[in-house]
């Protein structure tokens, strides 16, 4: 049985199959590759896009599509996690996609359940289909000519599980990482680091900004976002016009990571992430639940 835990979940060939297919799926006609299968969605953490994306996905596969309301969920009354999921696998779904605010709970879950298991997002562990949606923007804009290219990681790297997928993926095909953060949310990873933006802005292909994680802190360990704002949103002034591509996964803290102005502009690729996310989830869909 095959699950999505990571992106280490997948060799750089599955990922490049994966991408083909999903190249395809860019023209969101609907297909019926997963006719009468079933799709389970259970996020105990919120989520705007990533929900709604596996559901599509699902959906124009030609997969039913079962979303489990948490709030209303047994686990609210007291269910464990693995009760909850033992009586959801007697259901017989063909995948369940999971996000918690606890890291490694899908990889727990994979134990007690005889479905693929797809992680939506676990704490600050990992996101692999943000990830290798990010992958697959990369990709498309630079026509797969990607060996070299530069990226800056910008903003709470260390609390980031969208940054903590990008790391293990983006280096396997060649892609060159920069982290910027201030030293509060820089990670240990043995990586190029800075504290300017402005040192590395010259040398980027592209940025990929992040939303400050205030809800993974424990105590504020920054005096304002708008203090953060001064140093690392990636506005008009600092990019300028140069041939750069701008990331965010999204929600995006307009003004405080990336400003009105270039959130409008051409090389902000922030809605064509939300697009491109669909076609790689239906890829990993089909590919997880056709070949268990
Ligand atoms: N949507 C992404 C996540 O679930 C990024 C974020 O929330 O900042 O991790």
């Amino acid at each position: 049985m095959r699950h999505l835990i990571t992106t280490k979940d997948f060799s750089n060939e599955e990922i490049l199959a994966l991408f083909k297919e999903a190249k395809d799926f860019l023209d969101e006609k609907p297909r019926t590759y997963l006719k009468g299968k079933s799709v389970t969605t259970i996020f105990f953490e919120n989520s705007t896009r990533t929900q709604s994306s596996f559901e599509t996905a699902a959906t124009r596969l030609g997969a039913k599509v079962l979303k489990l309301d948490v709030s209303k969920s047994s686990s609210s009354k007291g269910e464990t996690l693995f009760d909850t999921a033992a009586n959801l696998d007697a259901m017989s779904p063909n995948a369940i996609v999971v996000r918690h605010k606890h890291s490694g709970v899908p990889h727990i879950l994979a134990n007690y359940t005889h479905c693929p298991i797809v992680n939506g997002g676990d704490g600050k562990h990992a996101h692999p289909t943000q990830a290798l949606l990010d992958l697959f923007t990369i990709m498309e804009h630079f026509n797969y000519d990607i060996k070299g290219k530069k990226i800056a990681i910008v903003g709470d790297i260390k609390n980031s599980r969208v940054a903590a997928s990008n790391l293990e993926l983006l280096p396997r095909f060649g892609i060159d990482i920069t982290l910027v953060a201030p030293p509060h949310f820089m990670p240990n990873y043995p990586l190029k680091k800075t504290n300017k933006i402005k040192e590395v802005i010259d040398e980027v292909d592209i940025i990929m900004s992040l939303r400050t994680q205030t809800e993974r802190h424990n105590v504020p360990t920054y005096a304002s976002l708008k203090d953060y704002a001064n140093d690392f949103c990636i506005n008009k002034e600092l990019i300028k016009d140069k041939n750069i591509i701008i990331l965010h996964p999204g929600p995006v803290h307009r003004n405080i990571d990336i400003s009105d102005e270039i959130m409008a502009d051409k090389r902000s690729k922030v809605l064509t992430q939300v697009k491109n996310g669909v076609a790689i989830r239906m890829a990993v869909l089909k590919k997880l639940i056709l070949e268990s």
